[in-house]
């Protein structure tokens, strides 16, 4: 086809959509998956079943990686190191920065080129117009595999310290987990008044979108600013305590938002009450006492 060669190892439901869209879009793909069946729907499309992890790094010199975390895919590599001297690794496996460097060095010592993405899209994202991934790693491998990499998702790359990717990846995922873990008890809030999710959708989506927020207030944090604003902490530790009591009310759990009670609260004892909620980032920037 002319299209670019790519083994595929780890196929959950990442590595399944990457390599689709790779067969999608006419790149002949070689998978390998611990659990052998999870390759069946992509042989019967086209991709070819290599045998063994060793099979799996010969056969092409790009190798895209989507695993759980970095243990698994050094319990699938280690056993095939001497497979990957030559090759180019794209570790699409999300994990901490501090793994990923590690990651790096250990391939880079087996003879191997390495770039690490932080996937930001979910698979069915996979291939869609909008969808993005963070790589950091040598530019001069990024930009040979651009192209293809862009295949998958459109490529925000970062740098060269292949930590960088999990930095950005972890921080937009801090947001994510609190954000949707809120989203789940303002749900079981509005299920327990009889609300449905779908009701609900039009004013939670409003609520997701922080851009005023996130552009006011990245300001004061770079301009370490954080007096004379629109919002007073002691203001946000009384309403962070109305949602506990109305959660607790409603038979709802209240642990994660309590924890946030409490953070704001350490903020006004901390001596912030007048402050802006932005100057809770001296609490938050460093482990609690
Ligand atoms: P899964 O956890 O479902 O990936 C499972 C894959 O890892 C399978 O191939 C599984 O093999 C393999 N695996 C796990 N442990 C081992 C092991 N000890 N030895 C060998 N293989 C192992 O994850 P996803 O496919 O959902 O995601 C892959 C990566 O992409 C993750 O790092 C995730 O954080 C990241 N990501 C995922 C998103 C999502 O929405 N799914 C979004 C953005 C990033 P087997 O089939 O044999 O169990």
């Amino acid at each position: 086809s002319g299209k670019q060669a790519v083994t595929v190892i780890g196929l959950g439901p990442m590595g399944q959509a990457m390599a689709g869209a790779f067969l999608a879009a006419g790149h002949p793909v070689t998978v390998w998956n611990r659990t052998a069946s999870k390759a069946d729907e992509l042989v019967a499309r086209g991709a070819v079943r290599a045998r063994t992890v060793a099979e799996a790094l010969a056969a092409h010199e790009l190798v895209v990686l989507s695993m759980t975390d970095y243990d698994a895919c050094h319990a699938v590599l280690a056993p095939a190191a001497g497979a990957l001297s030559g090759r180019t690794l794209v570790n699409l496996t999300s994990d901490t920065p501090e793994r990923a460097r590690a990651g790096a060095a250990w391939a880079n010592g087996h003879g191997a080129r390495y770039l690490t993405g932080g996937v930001q899209v979910p698979p069915p994202l996979i291939g869609q117009p909008g969808s993005a991934t963070f790589y950091s790693g040598p530019r001069d491998v990024f930009e040979t595999h651009r192209a293809t990499l862009e295949v998958l998702t459109s490529a925000d790359y970062r740098g060269t310290d292949p930590g960088l990717a999990q930095v950005y990846y972890q921080a937009l995922m801090t947001i994510f987990w609190t954000g949707m873990t809120g989203y789940l008890h303002a749900a079981a809030l509005l299920g327990a008044h009889g609300v449905t999710a779908k009701e609900f959708e039009p004013d939670a989506l409003k609520a997701a979108d922080l851009a005023y927020f996130i552009g006011v207030m990245g300001a004061q944090l770079d301009e370490g600013r954080h007096g004379g604003g629109a919002d007073r902490l002691a203001m946000e530790a009384a309403s962070a305590d109305h949602v506990v009591h109305t959660l607790r009310d409603a038979g709802v759990d209240t642990e994660v938002p309590a924890a946030l009670a409490a953070l704001f609260h350490r903020g006004v004892a901390a001596g912030y009450g007048e402050q802006s909620f932005t100057s809770l980032i001296d609490l938050v920037g460093k482990p609690a006492a």
